[in-house]
C-alpha cells in the first residue's frame, strides 16, 4: 500500500474528494506517511446526512427486517471473504500485531451476523391496560445516527455501532479517527457491494475539530453514539444536548483485575498479563490496574514481572507479541505518565523506549510494570493508553471494593478467586458495566451488553441491548 493511494469518503454510494484536501496517514512502526486519506469537512457531513435522510425514509425504513437480515449477513460474508486483506491493512495502520488485526476482522462480522439474526425478534408488547382500548408498543428506528469511532479498534468499533443501528432501520454517517481511518472506509465499500442501499452507510473520514465536530453538532442527526475520550464525549455531549439529541458515550476506564488469596495464580497471571498487553495497553477495557491481595502479592508481581521480560517488540504486521503506541503524540503523553511514576512507585520492569535499530522511528514502549502504587497516584486514576500497569496491595474484601472503585471511571472489572460467593459479593459490589470472574475478557464478546457508569459513559452497545439503543418505543391506543 503507497502513499499514492488515496482513500476517499463514502456518501450517498459514491466515492468522494473534497476538492484538494487530504491528509496523509502515519504507519505508527515507522513513523512514515503510507496512505492519503480524504479530509472531510462540514459541506460532506451536510452530504452525507442528507444521503442518510434520503435513503432511511425513501428505502430503508420500508424494509422488512428479513431484508435487513440477508444485507447484513452477506456484508458478514464478506468481511471474512477479505478478512487477511482487511487485518494487514489494520495491522498497519494501526501498529497492532496482525493477529489481534485478524481476529478484529473476525469480530466485526460477527456484529454484522449478530445483529442479522437478532433483529427478526425486535418485538413490541401488547398492554393489558384499559378494557376498551387495544395498546400495543412497536421499536421504530430514530431515523439517521451519527457514528463517532477511535483509532484503537477502527473496523471493529466501527461495526459494533453501525451493525445494529442499520439492523434496527436507521441510515448512518460514520465518522472514522485521523489516526486510523482505512479500514472504516473499506467496510463502506463492502457494505455497497453487500447490497446495502446507496446511502445507507455513508463513512466521512477527517479531522476530530472539523468532520467531528460538525457531525455532533449537526442539524439533521437523530442519534449520536461516541466513542473515545472522556475530554472529547464532554464535548459531543454538550452539542447533543444543544440539539436535544439522544446520546451514547463509551469513554475510557481504568479496569482492575482483582486477584484474591485463593486465586488460581497460573490461570490468572497469563490473563492480567494479556490483559495489558493486548493493542498496547490502547484499549478502553484494557486491566491497567492490578490489585493483589498481600498473601498473593510477590508471586503474582514476580510472574507478571517474568512474562513482561518475554514480550517481543515489533511492527504490528511482523506479528510480534506488542506493538507500537499509534502516534507520536501518545507516545509522549505515555513516556510522560512513566517518568511521572518513577518517582511515585517502584518500577518493577520496562518502562524504556528500546534501543533497538529495527524498531527506530516507531513509537515503541516497553511493557511496563509499577508495584506500589498508591490508588490515588495519577497512573492509578487516569488512562494511560499504554502497556503501563500498576499494582496496588489489599488486606481485606472491604479495601479491595474501595481501591477497586476509587476512580472516575467504571467500565470493566475482573475478579479471581475460587471462593464463588466471594465472587459473586464482588460482583454486586463493583460499579462498573461488566465484572469478569476467573477470566478477563476485555469489553467481552459480541453477544454481551457492554459500556460504562460513572465517567466511562452511558448508553450500552454489544448484545441485543444495542437494538434498544438504536430503536425508540412506539405506543399506539386503539379504542374499540
Ligand atoms: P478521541 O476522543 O481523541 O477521538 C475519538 C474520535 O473523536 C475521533 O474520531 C476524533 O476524530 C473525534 N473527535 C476529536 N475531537 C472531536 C471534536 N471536537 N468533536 C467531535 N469529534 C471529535 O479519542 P482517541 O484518542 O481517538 O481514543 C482514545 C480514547 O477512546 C481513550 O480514552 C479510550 O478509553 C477511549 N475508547 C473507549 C472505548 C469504549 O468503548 N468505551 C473504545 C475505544 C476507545
Amino acid at each position: 500500500m503507497g502513499s499514492a493511494e488515496t482513500y476517499q469518503a463514502i456518501i450517498g454510494g459514491k466515492h468522494v474528494s473534497p476538492g484538494e484536501a487530504t491528509f496523509e496517514d502515519i504507519d505508527p512502526a515507522t513513523g512514515q506517511p503510507f496512505a492519503t486519506v480524504a479530509r472531510c469537512g462540514a459541506d460532506e457531513i451536510d452530504a452525507a446526512v442528507a444521503a442518510a435522510r434520503d435513503t432511511q425514509e425513501n428505502v430503508w425504513r420500508h424494509t422488512r427486517p428479513v431484508e435487513r437480515a440477508r444485507i447484513l449477513h452477506e456484508i458478514s460474508r464478506l468481511l471474512e471473504r477479505d478478512r487477511e486483506q482487511l487485518a494487514l491493512l489494520e495491522s498497519q495502520d494501526t501498529g497492532k500485531p496482525l493477529k489481534q488485526a485478524r481476529s478484529d476482522a473476525t469480530a466485526a462480522a460477527r456484529y454484522f451476523e449478530f445483529y442479522a439474526n437478532t433483529i427478526e425478534s425486535l418485538f413490541g408488547n401488547t398492554i393489558p391496560a384499559l378494557s376498551d382500548t387495544f395498546v400495543y408498543t412497536t421499536r421504530e428506528p430514530y431515523g439517521v445516527t451519527g457514528h463517532i469511532v477511535p483509532w484503537n479498534y477502527p473496523l471493529q468499533i466501527s461495526s459494533r455501532t453501525v451493525a445494529p443501528s442499520l439492523a434496527a432501520g436507521n441510515c448512518a454517517v460514520l465518522k472514522p479517527a485521523e489516526d486510523a481511518p482505512l479500514t472504516a472506509i473499506k467496510l463502506g465499500e463492502l457494505a455497497l457491494e453487500a447490497g446495502l442501499p446507496p446511502g445507507a452507510l455513508n463513512v466521512v473520514p477527517g479531522f476530530g475539530e472539523e468532520a467531528g465536530f460538525a457531525l455532533a453538532t449537526h442539524q439533521g442527526i437523530d442519534h449520536l453514539a461516541f466513542t473515545g475520550s472522556p475530554g472529547v464525549g464532554r464535548i459531543v455531549g454538550k452539542a447533543a444536548a444543544d440539539n436535544l439529541l439522544p446520546v451514547a458515550l463509551e469513554l475510557g476506564g481504568k479496569s482492575p483485575n482483582i486477584v484474591l488469596a485463593d486465586a488460581d495464580l497460573d490461570t490468572a497471571v497469563p490473563s492480567i498479563v494479556n490483559a495489558i498487553i493486548q493493542n498496547a495497553g490502547q484499549t478502553c477495557s484494557a486491566g491497567s490496574r492490578l490489585l493483589v491481595h498481600s498473601a498473593v502479592h510477590d508471586q503474582v508481581v514476580e510472574a507478571v514481572a517474568e512474562r513482561f521480560k518475554a514480550v517481543v517488540l515489533g511492527a504490528g504486521v511482523d506479528d510480534p507479541d506488542l506493538g507500537p503506541i499509534i502516534s507520536r503524540k501518545q507516545h509522549d503523553r505515555v513516556k510522560g505518565y512513566v517518568e511521572q511514576a518513577r518517582s511515585e512507585a517502584e518500577l518493577v520492569v520496562g518502562g524504556r523506549v528500546p534501543d533497538d535499530d529495527r524498531l527506530r522511528g516507531g513509537y515503541f514502549i516497553e511493557p511496563t510494570l509499577f508495584d506500589r502504587v498508591a490508588p490515588d497516584s495519577r497512573i492509578s486514576q487516569e488512562e494511560v493508553f499504554g502497556p503501563v500497569l500498576a499494582t496496588t496491595t489489599f488486606d481485606d474484601f472491604d479495601e479491595a471494593v474501595a481501591i477497586a472503585n476509587g476512580t472516575e471511571y467504571g467500565l470493566i472489572a475482573a475478579v479471581w478467586t475460587s471462593d464463588v460467593s466471594n465472587a459473586h459479593k464482588l460482583a454486586r459490589e463493583l460499579r462498573v458495566g461488566q465484572v469478569f470472574v476467573n477470566t478477563y475478557g476485555a469489553g467481552g464478546g459480541v453477544e454481551l451488553p457492554f459500556g460504562g457508569v460513572k465517567k466511562s459513559g452511558h448508553g450500552r452497545e454489544k448484545g441485543y441491548e444495542a437494538l434498544y439503543e438504536y430503536s425508540q418505543v412506539k405506543t399506539v391506543a386503539l379504542k374499540y
